[in-house]
């Protein structure tokens, strides 16, 4: 990274009045997460919504340790875990049924199913609890950037002004196309519907059929879902009309042609489609405006990631956008959100490519799957791959350095209890197992806790709002450079 040069968004030199400091156009798990982690800041945030009501669809995904972790940073995974269930961190890879590997690093080594429309109210809520403004049923539909901000158009014809724009609209984001950043990549090959229904035909009955079918098709299932209620996916090849939505008539078609019988689904809940397209934008900020969670990035939902790597697009961008707006933010930092976080979305990107030819039903590529099923009982192997799902693998580039720096601590014990529950704030954080070092002008933006008992074995750790290790060592000076280098000048 370059020497950061001081200069900071000052308000005054903005003659025109900003009604916020930051307009989310989404609030999807991606836009609700970042309006909170800007809260933490004070930063004046809206964000503005084109659906009236929260989204229907009960699709169960799982939470992974990365970002179960990031909730246990903000205090946030108690109010979330009686929402879900937990089950093993294993059989993530190309849905590979192996046991969880040992040595998984974390407090939170499991998988938390829950519904995406209830971790996307929960995320809400606490955004809108740290003081969040949400305005929903109005959508973006236009803006124009200057030097000094973002005028942002709504549907309804309705201006507002804010300093930053951030798109957390999806994958077919308003805000992507309007900047006219290309998405690049690879349009769907195979699309699947899926739903939840009633069936008419006993349990024992569907297992014995479904676990027979499942030994070639990966992408099908009919499983249960709660009371009476079943989760269904089949292919939508030979269903027509991609543009309208999937109806009960199309899934007893598609399940008549796999199992030869419908099982008399009936009375659906809920019916959708989706596709396996795979694209990366090609910046995730152009001036004002910013791209996050789906916006920047689709792919094929296997190994349950998408909303995770939104998430965590969300928690890396929060600090660097606040501490912007604050003035305190080095030059390059709003720059690192794009330099850390596009590689970490490529090469998720390429673990679904590689994950999707596992489920395809030609001989070679079930001969591959049957050979990294073997490779997996290595714990190496399977704990490799459940690291790249799970994204506690990640390694920022900060320079060189011992292996720890650029990770995420992990959620370690300290004398008063552990690690993440001082992370609430989303400050920095001086861990100094020497009990000599200090944050001195820094101490508005990063806490510091001398803890010689710390279970770490390096004498002094920089954590960033992120958790990310910003620096290790026991030197003064060094340590002072780094503040500066992440968090800025120090206060006179
Ligand atoms: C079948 C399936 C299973 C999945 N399972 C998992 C899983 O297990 N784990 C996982 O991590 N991910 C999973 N995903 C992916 C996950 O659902 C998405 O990655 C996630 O929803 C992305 O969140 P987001 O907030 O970035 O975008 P979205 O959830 O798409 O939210 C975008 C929001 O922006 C709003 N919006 C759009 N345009 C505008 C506009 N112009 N103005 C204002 N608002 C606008 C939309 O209404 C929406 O509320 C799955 C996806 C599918 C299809």
């Amino acid at each position: 990274m370059h020497p950061p040069q001081f200069t900071a968004d000052h308000p005054s030199t903005d003659r025109t009045p900003h009604t916020y400091d930051v307009i989310i156009a989404g609030c999807g798990p991606t836009g609700a997460m970042l309006a909170a982690e800007l809260r933490l800041h004070d930063v004046r945030v809206l964000v503005v919504e084109q659906e009236t009501e929260p989204a229907s669809a009960v699709r169960i995904v799982g939470l992974h340790i990365r970002s179960l972790e990031l909730m246990a940073m903000r205090g946030l995974l108690e109010r979330i875990l009686p929402h879900g269930r937990q089950r093993p961190a294993s059989a993530y890879f190309a849905a590979i049924a192996k046991p969880a590997p040992k040595g998984l690093d974390s407090r939170y080594a499991y998988l938390l199913g829950i519904p995406q429309p209830v971790i996307e109210r929960l995320l809400e809520e606490h955004a809108i609890d740290l003081g969040a403004q949400v305005r929903r049923g109005r959508a973006v539909t236009g803006f124009e950037q200057d030097d000094e901000g973002v005028t942002v158009e709504l549907a309804d014809g309705e201006q507002l002004r804010s300093r930053y724009l951030v798109g957390c609209d999806g994958g077919r984001s308003t805000v992507r196309k309007l900047l006219g950043v290309g998405f690049p990549g690879e349009p769907a090959r195979t699309e699947s519907l899926m739903g939840e229904m009633e069936v008419g035909v006993p349990q024992e009955e569907i297992a014995a059929t479904v676990a027979e079918i499942r030994e070639t098709h990966q992408r099908f299932w009919l499983r249960p879902a709660g009371v009476g209620v079943y989760s269904v996916l089949v292919p939508a090849a030979g269903v027509s009309d991609r543009t309208e939505p999937p109806t009960l008539d199309d899934f007893k078609h598609q399940l008549r042609a796999i199992a030869g019988t419908d099982f008399g689904v009936h009375s659906p809940r809920w019916l959708s489609r989706f596709g396996d397209a795979i694209r990366l934008a090609d910046s995730y900020r152009i001036g004002r405006v910013l791209l996050a969670g789906d916006a920047a990035h689709i792919h094929p939902p296997i190994g349950g990631q998408g909303l995770n790597l939104g998430v965590q697009d969300a928690f890396n961008l929060g600090w660097k956008l606040a501490a912007r707006i604050r003035g305190w933010a080095p030059e390059a930092l709003l720059d690192t959100y794009q330099t850390e976080r596009r590689p970490v979305a490529e090469a998720v990107l390429d673990n679904t490519r590689a994950q999707t030819e596992l489920l395809s039903t030609e001989p070679g590529a079930q001969a591959v799957r049957r050979l990294l099923t073997e490779l997996m009982d290595f714990d190496e192997v399977n704990l490799h791959l459940l690291k790249k799902i799970t994204a506690i693998g990640i390694r920022y580039d900060f320079g060189a350095g011992p292996d720890l720096l650029g990770r995420r601590l992990p959620d370690i014990d300290l004398e008063q209890g552990h690690l993440y529950g001082l992370l609430h704030r989303g400050r920095g954080l001086l861990l100094d197992r020497t009990e000599r070092l200090t944050v001195g002008g820094w101490s508005d933006r990063v806490d510091y806790l001398a803890d010689s008992t710390a279970a770490l074995d390096v004498p002094g750790v920089l954590l960033r709002p992120d958790g990310h290790v910003a620096w290790i060592g026991d030197d003064q000076q060094d340590l002072d450079a780094h503040l500066s280098r992440w968090f800025g000048r120090p206060a006179l």
